[in-house]
């Protein structure tokens, strides 16, 4: 194993043993539900809207290491942000696990899930946070 791999490693261990914004959140006005059977991951995502800005969000939830670190990884980056900035970091994210791009400077730590694309059967783990936040956005009345 390279020192990267087992770096990004430690970052997903670490999200997973503790996840950051992790709990229920009372001043939520957006909340969505996501799951995938084929995992049996579960997550339940939290959104206080503010106009344009995700003012706080967070997140429950149970499953594998990949998709719970994906989603306390998601929430620290997308915290305080606007809409249409956490909408773009999804699309670069959904590049990265699905199209196998190279992680953008902007997703950060989240370069720590870019191995996923080499296991498909793990891109629906590493997607979930985010298409609740994709879902979350249109409940929130975002147009993209
Ligand atoms: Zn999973």
């Amino acid at each position: 194993m390279s020192l990267l791999d087992e770096l990004y490693r430690e970052i997903i261990l670490r999200h997973y043993k503790s996840p950051h914004n992790y709990g229920p959140l009372d001043s939520a006005n957006v909340r969505v539900k996501g799951d995938n059977p084929s995992c049996g991951d579960q997550i339940e995502l939290m959104i206080e809207t503010a106009g344009e800005r995700i003012a706080d969000l967070r997140f429950q939830g149970q499953g594998c290491a990949i998709s719970q670190a994906s989603a306390s990884l998601m929430t620290d980056l997308v915290k305080g942000k606007s809409w249409a900035e956490a909408l773009a970091l999804e699309q670069q994210f959904k590049a990265m696990i699905v199209d196998g791009a190279a992680p953008t400077p902007e997703l950060g730590d989240l370069a720590a899930l870019s191995g996923v694309h080499k296991l498909p059967a793990r891109v629906k783990c590493a997607t979930l946070a985010w298409n609740a936040l994709e879902q979350a956005a249109h409940q929130a009345g975002v147009r993209r």
